[in-house]
């Protein structure tokens, strides 16, 4: 196994080529109305932001997390990638996954090295003039996107509206959030399809049922054409995964995998034969470099990925991912990305697709729209 001095010594003949400095942010949004789903509720998201240096290029990363991600950076991941080489993300995620072994790799951690990683797979692509589509390997030049949001804040008119303002749009699916209230679920699933006509419709209950009050939910929402089931138990409970997928109607797909923050992770849900679809996000479960790993998984298994949120970031990777089927298009994350992020990708007709002709992600940080949310900011040479 490489020791981290041995992956600097790696970089030793590209003195030039050294990562020269790293520059962290952490900004606060409001959500633009109180949002809730089957088991947690917010009125805010936070992004962190990373800059990493090298020859006069800058890359850019970001995930969705909390403000002691961004200190651990700083405090921490700074002094691992100080003299690694900025062509190889590779050895930068592995000096990093090492040093966060006393920390818990998982969590915070990871989603600190999934920042990094991401700017760093960004900071090559701009040093190669390519954008990081084209560094990656194109499979394909889009992939489609599912409309994301239908909070359990939502009233059944908010829910509604939302839903068929994305198939106004031209997308075909559509996910709304169940679970607060099991009571009430039924009626809300009727009012989305309601709204949606016979466009796809997609449940997620953030694993608020146990199995059998979700086999029970199941066999109701199939009267209302759900064809994707999410998280129906909680994804650590592998075994109630597995029991809802052999039982739910065959015309309802069952999803999990958001929480994935390790290749074992997602290793251990597809054996567990838990998941029709598994789910991944390179904001968490180690950037570019992780979500590829996941993405083989899925492949070796023969089972379709989808992204989870993060449209802008996810957009390119699953141009580059087998299997990959599509990318969340999640109502927080779309508003913030086009607020604060220049060259943030939209969906046209229902899909994502990357511009090869911007280097990197193609993306930049609107710094003057964004200073108002900040909460943290850390540099390190
Ligand atoms: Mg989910």
């Amino acid at each position: 196994m490489e020791t981290i001095e041995e992956l600097k010594d790696t970089a030793a003949h590209a003195a030039g080529t050294r990562i020269a400095r790293l520059s962290v942010c952490a900004y606060k949004i409001p959500t633009d109305a109180p949002e809730a789903d089957g088991t947690y509720e917010w009125t805010s998201t936070t992004l962190v932001t990373v800059e990493a240096d090298a020859m006069d290029q800058t890359g850019f990363g970001y995930t969705y997390a909390d403000t002691a991600t961004a200190t651990l950076i700083h405090d921490h991941l700074a002094n691992v990638l100080s003299g690694l080489d900025a062509f190889s993300p590779q050895s930068a995620f592995l000096a990093m996954r090492r040093s966060v072994r006393n920390l818990g790799r998982e969590g915070i951690a990871s989603m600190a090295v999934s920042a990094v990683d991401v700017a760093l797979w960004d900071l090559k692509a701009k040093l190669l003039g390519m954008s990081l589509l084209k560094l990656l390997g194109a499979l394909r030049a889009s992939i489609p996107v599912y409309g994301s949001g239908g909070f359990t804040s939502y009233t059944n008119q908010q829910l509604q509206r939302q839903l068929a303002g994305w198939i106004r749009d031209g997308i075909i699916a559509v996910k709304m959030k169940i679970g607060s209230h099991p009571e009430c679920d039924v009626d809300r699933v009727r009012a989305a399809r309601q709204a949606i006509g016979s466009a796809d419709l997609y449940a997620d209950a953030n694993g608020a049922y146990s199995a059998r009050q979700a086999l029970h939910m199941a066999e109701k929402f199939v009267n209302f054409g759900v064809s994707w089931f999410e998280e129906p138990v909680s994804s650590d409970d592998l075994p109630g995964l597995r029991f809802i997928r052999r039982r739910a109607p065959s015309c309802m797909e069952i999803a999990a995998g958001e929480y994935g923050y390790t290749q074992l992770y997602f290793r251990r849900m597809l054996r567990a034969e838990a998941v029709d679809v598994i789910q991944a996000d390179a904001t968490r479960c180690g950037g570019v470099t992780g979500f590829l790993k996941a993405a083989e998984e899925a492949d070796s298994f023969g089972i379709p990925l989808s992204a989870h949120t993060s449209p802008s970031l996810h957009g390119h990777l699953c141009c580059a991912a087998p299997r990959a089927r599509n990318v969340e298009y999640f109502h927080d994350h779309v508003r913030i990305e086009r607020m604060l992020l220049d060259g943030a990708l939209a969906a046209q007709d229902g899909m994502l697709k990357p511009d090869l002709s911007a280097p990197g992600l193609g993306l930049n940080l609107k710094k003057a729209d964004a200073e108002k949310y900040l909460v943290y900011r850390g540099d390190r040479a």
